[in-house]
């Protein structure tokens, strides 16, 4: 663990805030880290102009952070929250063996596909309802709640009453008869981004999500396509430091599909809690080489735990970072009803 700074006066700013990041030597040898501010809690008019289509996702006077309660835990609350699991559920021995690790290295989340979408539709699909059931023992065995893939309207109420929050995949993203039957099933909803959508498409399917009564949206930056394929995708930290300067919801960075590769996952985990994500979601396998899907981003066990181990100085940080005073700039007051808009 990290000792705290010997002085605070470096890198204040006229505000009197942290602003700067450092990294210091102390006498005794040990690192001291400050990290910038994050969530900044004025929105700038600006940014209110360019959301104005998605009003109530962003944050007001009256909502500053949504959590989100799944079981005994709480999503946004302040716990950096760790789901972990495989991509696909395999097999009753693969599952628990994975619930039962990653819950002694921090979890408090499994994850699991029992709906997969691949990318050819001769691969694996998931094994459906027996998936879902093995999760659900899962959960009884080991204490964490589930997230798993909902992927089409009609399985929405069969996968709810087994999972504890649903997640949208990315090619669902923009799948609104999905999304709205999605949020009228009462469960959270971890909205992952579209491959290829912008930060305004994923508020507005937020925004769709929180319009038919389902206030428990959780993010999900999972990387994006650009140019670059030596990653499978390019993980966009400036969405998720946007997200949560603008935004209200909770969250959540994916660095194992943003990656595509297991050993840069742990770097990126990092950058995504030095961004103020409020928790991770990770691809965790017993044994990657034979994982039946993702198997090149999935890090084993003893790699989880390295990861676990890794994020513990940053936790330490964001600690200190969430214990500094709340900037005390007013509010935008709420805007008054959006207009609908025709979008393509
Ligand atoms: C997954 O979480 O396994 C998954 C398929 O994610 P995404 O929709 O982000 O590709
Ligand atoms: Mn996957």
């Amino acid at each position: 663990m990290l000792t705290g700074p010997t002085k605070a006066k470096a890198g204040r700013g006229k505000s009197g805030l942290i602003s700067t990041f450092w990294l210091r030597r102390m006498p005794c040898g040990s690192r001291s880290l400050i990290l910038p501010q994050n969530g900044a809690q004025t929105v700038r008019q600006d940014w209110h102009e360019r959301f104005a289509e998605t009003p109530d996702v962003l944050k007001s006077e009256l909502l500053q952070q949504t959590v989100v309660p799944v079981l005994d835990l709480e999503i946004g609350g302040g716990e950096f929250i760790t789901m972990a699991g495989p991509c696909s559920v395999e097999t009753e021995f693969q599952l628990m063996a994975t619930a039962n690790h990653v819950r002694r290295a921090g979890a408090r989340i499994l994850r699991g596909g029992a709906f997969k979408p691949r990318s050819s539709p001769y691969a694996f699909q998931g094994h459906g309802l027996e998936g879902l059931k093995m999760l659900a023992r899962a959960r009884q065995e080991s204490g964490l709640a589930i997230v798993t893939e909902v992927m089409s309207e009609d399985d929405v109420s069969l996968v709810a009453e087994y999972a504890d929050i649903l997640q949208i995949g990315t090619r669902n993203m923009e799948n609104y008869a999905l999304l709205e039957a999605a949020a009228r099933s009462g469960r959270p909803i971890l909205l992952k981004r579209g491959m290829v959508a912008t930060i305004a498409d994923l508020l507005r399917s937020a925004q769709l999500i929180l319009d038919n009564g389902n206030p428990n949206v959780i993010l999900c930056e999972r990387g994006i396509r650009t140019f670059e394929t030596a990653t499978r995708n390019t993980f966009d930290i400036a969405a998720i430091a946007l997200l949560k300067q603008i935004s209200h919801l909770p969250v959540i960075a994916d660095p194992s599909h943003a990656a595509g590769h297991r050993d840069l996952v742990p770097v990126l985990a990092r950058v995504a809690v030095a961004a103020g994500a409020d928790g991770l979601l990770v691809e965790v396998h017993p044994n990657p080489d034979k994982a039946w899907s993702d198997g090149e981003q999935s890090l084993d066990f003893a790699g989880f735990d390295e990861m676990m181990a890794d994020l513990d100085p940053w936790m330490a940080l964001r600690e200190r970072v969430r214990s500094l005073p709340a900037r005390a700039l007013p509010l935008r007051p709420l805007l008054e009803p959006r207009s609908m808009e025709a979008v393509g």
